[in-house]
């Protein structure tokens, strides 16, 4: 399989070779079992090899797998949009959909755009950011990530959208604490928006929690209750980008549902699939599909394989099996549960420094000295050896930044499929634990 190469992030790698998977294990073609510890990059929601999936798959291969979106929609596409429309709070009922997260952020960028554009508002054109955030790889999402890792070879081609901290409690850039600290960070985005002017800004988007940049940070009570409400005070509009946290991941459809905020639009991928199909979505209020409606008519984007209705029948299925299932009711039990038995690895283990996240959506932060906070130097490469250590064990972690700049820290999410069982996370906690024994 060596003709493989180029899917591989590290040439030196040896990468298993997958056979196949079922629930939350995969196997690979030696017989070696993986508990997937992570649902791949916070991805296989359900698990792996679900019946109900395959059969709905195969349904609607059996009746057509592609037409193009400008000459047909599809039941599958329709009943999709219907079924997100149902699940999401408030009026979000417009989707576009796309085939990745990375295309889900930079149409709801483009739709913000339009939106002012359609209102007769030409300057508004920049769409702003936190520093340690992640919303996708290509060129306009990138110029929305604040990771300075994935920015760093292709400044010259971004936009500095990134312009306030995070709301990083572990790392205060005031060394405040919670319960007094006046959400300094949030209120940051107001002085930005005074320096460059509410007249250029179209809109700002977040990660409600942040994840492959953080590693699972988790915003204080009232933060994004500020954040909202600058933005509404600014004309500028509030995007969520839910690729991570959506479907259910945080314990609600939305992780924004949490701290009672509602987005103008959302960015969703990932869970919406569960890998079993690439699709992703931007979802808009009637707010700002109105003037669009109204104007242009077409959101001013798209991509051939836009709405597919292969990719759509998957994920209609995906939810479907969610709903039935009752599996976003039991996240936040299953969460609590998988967090205090990832909080006593603490007490065990010195260089684990904070434990956090939300739902089945949780972060470990590495630091040499847990007093001080001291991240390990970058050349330990930390997080690449733990998450080495755990795969030879037979436990997939996902590896993320940390660290006030994101990169300058260690930290790992540990996100399995949201239908894992309590036996089933014990056995994560238990290769964690060995896992960690071996790195110490
Ligand atoms: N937004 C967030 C919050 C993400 O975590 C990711 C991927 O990790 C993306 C966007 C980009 O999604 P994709 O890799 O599917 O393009």
């Amino acid at each position: 399989m060596d003709h493989s190469f180029l899917i591989k992030p590290m040439l030196d790698d040896i990468y298993p070779v997958i056979d196949y998977g079922k629930g939350i294990y995969l196997f690979d073609m030696d017989g070696k079992r993986y508990l997937d510890g992570a649902s791949g990059a916070v991805t296989a929601n359900i698990g792996h090899g679900v019946t109900e999936i395959i059969e709905a798959m195969n349904e609607q291969a059996k009746k057509v797998s592609f037409v193009y979106r400008s000459q047909f929609t599809s039941e599958a596409a329709e009943s999709l949009a219907e079924k997100i429309a149902n699940m999401l709070p408030g009026d979000l009922n417009w989707c576009f959909f796309v085939n990745s997260g990375s295309e889900a952020t930079e149409t709801a960028m483009k739709m913000a755009i339009q939106y002012w554009q359609e209102k007769g508002v030409q300057t508004k054109t920049k769409v702003l950011s936190r520093w340690v955030s992640y919303h996708g790889i290509t060129l306009g999402a990138l110029s929305m990530s604040g990771h300075p890792g994935r920015r760093a070879r292709f400044v010259s081609l971004l936009e500095d959208f990134p312009v306030i901290n995070p709301p990083y409690c572990y790392r205060c850039p005031y060394n405040l604490k919670e319960a007094n600290c006046g959400y300094l960070c949030a209120h940051e985005l107001e002085t930005a928006i005074k320096r460059i002017g509410a007249e250029q800004i179209a809109a700002f988007i977040a990660e409600p929690v942040i994840g492959a940049a953080g590693g699972a940070i988790v915003p204080p009570k009232d933060y994004y209750k500020v954040i909202k409400k600058i933005c509404e005070e600014n004309d500028i509009l509030f995007i969520a980008d839910e690729v991570m946290t959506g479907c259910g991941r945080t314990g609600t459809m939305l992780a924004c549902e949490q701290w009672g905020i509602s987005p103008d639009i959302v960015a969703l991928g990932k869970g919406m699939g569960a890998g079993y199909a690439p699709i992703a979505a931007a979802i808009a209020t009637e707010k700002v599909i109105e003037p669009i409606l109204a104007g242009t008519k077409v959101v001013m984007s798209g991509h051939t394989l836009s709405a597919n209705p292969q990719a759509c029948a998957t994920a209609l299925a995906v939810l479907e099996y969610v709903e039935q299932n009752n599996i976003i009711q039991e996240v936040e039990g299953k969460g609590a549960y998988l967090r205090t038995q990832l909080e006593k690895l603490k007490s065990l283990f010195k260089f684990i420094g904070d434990v956090r996240g939300k739902g089945l959506l949780l972060g470990i932060e590495f630091v040499q000295d847990a007093v001080s906070k001291t991240p390990f130097p970058r050349n330990a490469l930390i997080t690449q050896r733990i998450v080495a250590l755990a795969k030879d064990k037979g436990l997939l972690v996902y590896p993320a930044g940390a660290g006030i700049d994101g990169i300058n820290g260690d930290s790992i999410i540990i996100s399995p499929p949201l239908t894992i069982s309590k036996k089933e996370m014990e056995e994560l906690v238990h290769l964690l634990k060995e896992t960690f024994n071996d790195f110490s």
